[in-house]
């Protein structure tokens, strides 16, 4: 068979595996797909087209073939469903463990950060299953794995691999030095894997200098799960063999120029569970001229959702950009801690760092808007004092013994969790800090 029925075929599949969801049933009727280009005529799925479809509107198979449900986290206020087989959740991990070789296999230990809700918490766990390594279910945004407790379980388990959101990195870092510690030495990481917010280059390039590791991306969705990963050149790859990728111009529904900027629209070719077909993930991406590592598939930069493009000073900019200005601005000041406000006028990037220099007229040549570099003190923009303190939890208990050792507690609540006593020394530097981040907001908002 050609390519292009190969294509059409796999497309056939998947609407046909669609219409037995109420979201598609209607939908669908009478389309087929003999040339891969028929599928331009069915309209595209929308996230409003999914909250109207409500939480089973996605579900084309019974319950009792589901092992898994996962909804966005809901940023705008709605959130969307997704309903996964075993077999849906197989097939992602094993194209993760296939691509990636240098990170998973027996005996490679895995910090598993990812929040416990989202489903890249559970593939990694299934990676391990299946014999890709040691999984730690270590689920950040949680109050039984703070960030401290994260930067003990890298160094006492010797994890080689770590799986997170790209903010970890950042935060473990500065927990390191906080305590005399050099990350490349405390830690035996020699990899990171790293999905759900934007990393571009600057980031990924100060991360790998800092600890010492390759560090790799991991792009999906809820809804659409796994869409690809970073390859030895950096070039985030899509993983054709489960999504059909359609690249449209951004005002109208037309594909773009190939490596023009565009909206990203997916049809998933392998998802049992909550089938998709030309939904608008509101990413916007550019795509990149065939990358020099000899993986034919297309490689792209996502570039930030269609709807978080910034305007400033009469210009507009993606996220992705101005975060890798950022993240280059804070690393020639030798500091991976850095903060972006975007204001009417100007860019400001408040940085952490007592080190000399002006990376502004670098910025603003990348940029072409005005761009204020603010170097502020350590623990201004990441107080690691409060998180070090973040609150114990504890096994939930009905009963306290007196008579023992240990903690005298009278309420369910003590025996949930326990807040840290604050002395007036810390309560002294929490309050200059909360005063001063309260005088700039001031300040700025002042300035316009
Ligand atoms: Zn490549």
């Amino acid at each position: 068979m050609t390519r292009h029925r190969t294509e059409a075929a796999a497309l056939e599949t998947a609407l046909e595996r669609a219409r037995s969801s109420p979201l598609y049933a209607e939908r669908l009727r009478g389309v087929s797909i003999r040339e891969p280009e028929d599928l331009e005529r069915v309209p595209l799925t929308t996230r409003a087209d999914l909250q109207r479809a409500g939480v089973h509107g996605t579900r084309a198979v019974p319950l009792d073939r589901v092992c898994h449900y996962g909804e966005t986290s809901g940023t705008t206020g709605a959130s969307n469903s997704t309903w996964l087989t075993a077999e849906d959740l197989r097939g992602n991990a094993r194209a993760i463990a296939a691509r990636h070789p240098e990170l998973f296999g027996p005996g490679r230990v895995l910090l598993n950060r990812f929040p416990f809700m989202a489903a890249p918490a559970h593939l990694i766990q299934l990676i391990a299953q299946e014999g890709g390594g040691i999984s730690v279910p270590a689920g950040n945004i949680n109050w039984d794995v703070p960030f401290p407790r994260a930067l003990d379980l890298a160094i006492t388990t010797g994890a080689q691999v770590l799986v997170s959101l790209p903010v970890e990195p950042i935060v473990l870092e500065r927990l390191a030095r906080e305590r005399g510690l050099d990350p490349a030495n405390a830690t035996r990481f020699d990899a990171f894997f790293l999905g759900g917010a934007p990393l571009p280059p600057a980031m990924r390039a100060r991360m790998a200098h800092v600890f010492g590791v390759r560090v790799v991306e991991l792009y999906g969705s809820t809804e659409t799960m796994l869409l690809g990963t970073g390859c030895p050149e950096g070039t985030l790859h899509l993983e054709t063999d489960l999504v059909h990728v359609e690249v449209l111009e951004c005002d109208r529904d037309a594909p773009v120029v190939p490596g023009r900027e565009g909206r990203l629209v997916v049809t998933t070719l392998a998802i049992e569970g909550s089938p998709l077909v030309r939904f608008e993930t509101g990413d916007l991406v550019r795509e990149l001229a065939p990358c020099k590592c000899g993986d034919p598939r297309l490689g792209i930069v996502v570039l930030g959702r269609t709807a978080d493009e910034l305007r400033v000073a009469g210009a507009k900019l993606h996220p992705y950009d101005v975060i890798d200005v950022g993240a280059e601005a804070a690393a020639s000041l030798d500091s991976s801690v850095f903060f972006v406000v975007v204001l009417r006028d100007r860019i400001l990037v408040r940085i952490e760092s007592e080190t000399g220099g002006d990376p502004a007229a670098r910025a603003e040549s990348r940029l072409g808007v005005p761009v204020e570099i603010e170097r502020v003190a350590a623990n201004e923009l990441l107080d690691v004092e409060l998180l070090t303190r973040s609150p114990r939890v504890y096994k939930p208990v009905v009963l306290s013994d007196w008579q023992r050792p240990g903690r005298r507690i009278v309420s369910l609540n003590e025996g949930m969790i326990e807040w840290p006593k604050i002395g007036a020394a810390e309560a002294w530097r929490w309050l200059r800090r909360n005063l001063s981040r309260t005088s700039r907001r001031r300040r700025l908002l002042r300035s316009g």
